[in-house]
């Protein structure tokens, strides 16, 4: 799918973000769903998604794009205080030509650490309580302003 076109309202994230499919809640409040994701490319690998139905960045409003930025930099702290990574991948993908699968905008928060290669971008799904586990230790260490 190109830059263009319709919002698929039945897109999996629109799904998680209804409560019509589960997720492993990391985070959430009146701007955005943060959950794990569960082909991670490395442990503690967490997706940011704005509430607002744009299948892109280009299609978010300004207002929301500032909260979700501001949400995954909060979320991103949270991530390095929980798990003490060496570094911290954030990414977007907008378009199918640039890697993106789930047509609902959302961004990667991933920790990475020195000397280990990541995992291929949504490759095996992760263990459950694993998952779980994570999100508790992040979630814990979430500083609101
Ligand atoms: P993207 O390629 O940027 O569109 O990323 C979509 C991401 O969503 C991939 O990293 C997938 O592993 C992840 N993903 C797909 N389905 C689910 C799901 N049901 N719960 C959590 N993460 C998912």
């Amino acid at each position: 799918m190109s830059l263009e076109g319709q919002y698929d309202t039945e897109n999996i994230f629109a799904k998680i973000l209804r409560g019509d499919m589960p997720c492993v809640k990391v985070y959430e409040d009146e701007q955005v769903l943060a959950f794990m994701d569960i082909f991670p490319q490395a442990p503690g690998h967490v997706l940011v998604v704005p509430r607002e139905p744009a299948r892109n960045l280009l299609e978010m409003t300004d207002g929301a794009l500032q909260g979700a930025m501001l949400r995954v930099k909060w979320i991103s702290k949270a991530v390095k205080k929980a798990l003490a990574p060496d570094g911290i991948v954030m990414t977007q993908f907008s378009g199918a030509p640039a890697g993106q699968t789930v047509f609902h905008v959302h961004f990667h928060i991933i920790p990475r650490r020195e000397g280990e290669t990541l995992s291929g971008h949504g490759s095996g799904q992760a263990d459950m309580d694993e998952l779980k586990n994570l999100a508790g230790k992040i979630a814990a260490e979430i500083e609101l302003p």
